[in-house]
C-alpha cells in the first residue's frame, strides 16, 4: 500500500489517527461503547484498556489526531477543558511550588488558580503578558511553571508568547498555553517552543455546542505524566463524546476559515459604526498587539468584543434587538453567540479588577458563528438603529 503523507493541517484533520485498517471498512470511526477490553497479555495498571484510562479506541484515535494537527508527539483528551487544565496544573505543581500565570484568565482557570491551588500548598503570582521585563521580579526559586492564554478573554489581548517561551527555557519552567481561542488552525504552540498546549474541546475543536471536552497536547514525556494524574483524578472523555469531538474536528479547518473571515469583516463594520465606542479584535490595525498577532497567527479567530456608546443600557438594548445571535456564554460553535462579560463570565470579579482589565459594563463579547456575514452585519446594523436614542447619537 502507498505510504500516506498528510502534510497540511486540513488533511491531518481528516485522516490522521484513523484506524488502519479501517474497522470493518467503516469510513467513519465507530463508537466503541465498551468500558473495558479483554486483556491480551499481562500488563501494568496504566496499560489496562478501560475508559477512565483514556486508552480505548475512540480516545486513542483522537490523541493521534490532536498530536498531528499541532505537530506534537502526543495528546490526551479529557472530560472538559477544566479537567485538562486542572489536571495539568496538578501534574507539574506540587506542595511548595509556585506558578506564574497571566493576569487575565478564563474564569474557571482564574478561580482554580486563586482559590483551589492554595489548598494544595501551591502559590502563584499574576504576570502582565505584555511586560516580559516585569516577570523576573515575580519569579521565585520554587517557580515551576508559566501559564498563559493565546488570546485573553474578553479583551483579546495577545501576550508576548515568544518571550514566554524564552523565559520558560531560561529558568527551566514548564510553559503552558490555553490555545482554545485560537484553535490549532490559527496557532500551533509547539511550533513556537511551548511545552504544553491546552484546549477546551467544547469550543472550536468540536464546534457544534453539543459536548464538553478538553485536550492536552505536548511531548510524550510530559503527556505521560499528565496521563498518570488524569488516570487517578478520573477526568476521562467517554466514547460517545469522543465520537462527537472526532466528527466535529473533521470540519475544523473549514469552520475556522469562515470564523476568521467573518469576524474580521464584522470587526471592521463595528469599528466604522458611529454607535460603537470601541472594538477589540486582533485582526484590526487599531488592536494594540495587531503586529504581534499577525506574526504569530495564521488567522485572528472568531472572537471579538465591543462597546456600544451608551454603556450598559445600550448594550442590553442591543442584545434584545438582535435576532440571529443567541444570548449565552461559551463560544466557538457554528451559531453566533453574544454575552455581556460583566454580567456573566466576569461577574465574580470585583468592579475594580474588571475596570483594570477594561471590562466595562457595556462590553459585549461576540463569538462569530458560521452564518452568512452579510446577515449578521444587517442584523447588527438594525439593532444599532434601535439603540440610537439610548446611546443619544443622532
Ligand atoms: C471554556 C474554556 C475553558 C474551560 O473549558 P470547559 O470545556 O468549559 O471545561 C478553558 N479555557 C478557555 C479559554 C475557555 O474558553
Amino acid at each position: 500500500m502507498k505510504e500516506k503523507k498528510f502534510k497540511h493541517i486540513e488533511t491531518k484533520l481528516i485522516h490522521s489517527g484513523e484506524p488502519e485498517p479501517r474497522v470493518q471498512g467503516a469510513v467513519s470511526m465507530p463508537i466503541f461503547q465498551s468500558a473495558m477490553f479483554e486483556t491480551r497479555k499481562e500488563e501494568g495498571y496504566h496499560d489496562i484498556q478501560y475508559i477512565r484510562l483514556n486508552n480505548t479506541p475512540n480516545a486513542r484515535a483522537l490523541h493521534e489526531k490532536l498530536a498531528a494537527i499541532e505537530g506534537a508527539e502526543d495528546a490526551l483528551v479529557a472530560s472538559s477543558g477544566m479537567a485538562a487544565i486542572s489536571t495539568t496544573l496538578l501534574t507539574f505543581l506540587h506542595n511548595g511550588d509556585h506558578l506564574l500565570v497571566q493576569n487575565c484568565l478564563y474564569g474557571g482557570t482564574h478561580d482554580f488558580v486563586t482559590k483551589d491551588l492554595q489548598t494544595f500548598g501551591i502559590s502563584y503570582d499574576f504576570i502582565d503578558g505584555n511586560d516580559p521585563e516585569s516577570w523576573e521580579k515575580k519569579r521565585r526559586p520554587n517557580t515551576k511553571a508559566i501559564y498563559v492564554e493565546t488570546m485573553t478573554n474578553p479583551m483579546l489581548e495577545v501576550a508576548d508568547h515568544k518571550a514566554v517561551v524564552k523565559f520558560a527555557k531560561k529558568h527551566d519552567l514548564v510553559s503552558m498555553i490555553d490555545n482554545t481561542f485560537a484553535s490549532p488552525i490559527n496557532f500551533r504552540p509547539m511550533e513556537h517552543g511551548f511545552d504544553l498546549s491546552l484546549h477546551s474541546g467544547t469550543k472550536y475543536l468540536n464546534g457544534h455546542s453539543d459536548i464538553v471536552a478538553g485536550a492536552v497536547i505536548g511531548n510524550s514525556e510530559l503527556i505521560s505524566k499528565v496521563k498518570h494524574r488524569l488516570d487517578h483524578l478520573g477526568g476521562s472523555l467517554d466514547p460517545h463524546a469522543c465520537f462527537l469531538l472526532h466528527r466535529g474536528m473533521k470540519t475544523l479547518a473549514l469552520r475556522m476559515k469562515q470564523h476568521n473571515e467573518s469576524a474580521l469583516k464584522i470587526a471592521r463594520f463595528l469599528e466604522e459604526h458611529n454607535v460603537v465606542a470601541k472594538v477589540n479584535y486582533p485582526g484590526l490595525m487599531s488592536h494594540p498587539q495587531h503586529n504581534r498577532a499577525g506574526e504569530l497567527f495564521d488567522g485572528f479567530s472568531g472572537m471579538l468584543s465591543f462597546e456600544p456608546k451608551g454603556g450598559k443600557t445600550a448594550a442590553e438594548q442591543f442584545m434584545k434587538n438582535v435576532s440571529i445571535p443567541i444570548i449565552t456564554v461559551s463560544l466557538g460553535g457554528v451559531e453566533s453567540l453574544l454575552t455581556r462579560p460583566a454580567a456573566t463570565s466576569h461577574s465574580g470579579m470585583s468592579p475594580e479588577d474588571r475596570k483594570r482589565l477594561g471590562i466595562t459594563e457595556g462590553l459585549i463579547r461576540v463569538s462569530v458563528g458560521v452564518e452568512a456575514t452579510e446577515d449578521l452585519i444587517e442584523d447588527f446594523a438594525e439593532a444599532f438603529e434601535a439603540i440610537r436614542t439610548v446611546a443619544s447619537i443622532h
